[in-house]
């Protein structure tokens, strides 16, 4: 498990290798709008802090809780 990088697009099979960056546990991913090979509008919430991160246009905005 690693933190993700803001310029990756977030795709389904990325679940399996990313995490919360603050905390480091496991993400829950909320599909709204996604085509074949990626989410494009959702959000990712982390099951331990609950911090939700928001997916727009392909981009998760993984940036931790005070730095927005
Ligand atoms: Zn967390």
């Amino acid at each position: 498990m690693k933190p993700i990088s803001s310029r990756d697009t977030m795709k389904r099979d990325m679940m399996e290798i990313i995490c919360c960056p603050v905390c480091k546990s496991e993400l829950a991913l909320e599909v709204k709008k996604e085509n074949d090979a990626e989410v494009l509008s959702g959000s990712l919430m982390c099951k331990k802090c609950n911090h939700t991160y928001r997916i727009e246009d392909g981009i998760p905005n993984l940036l931790p809780p005070g730095f927005e």
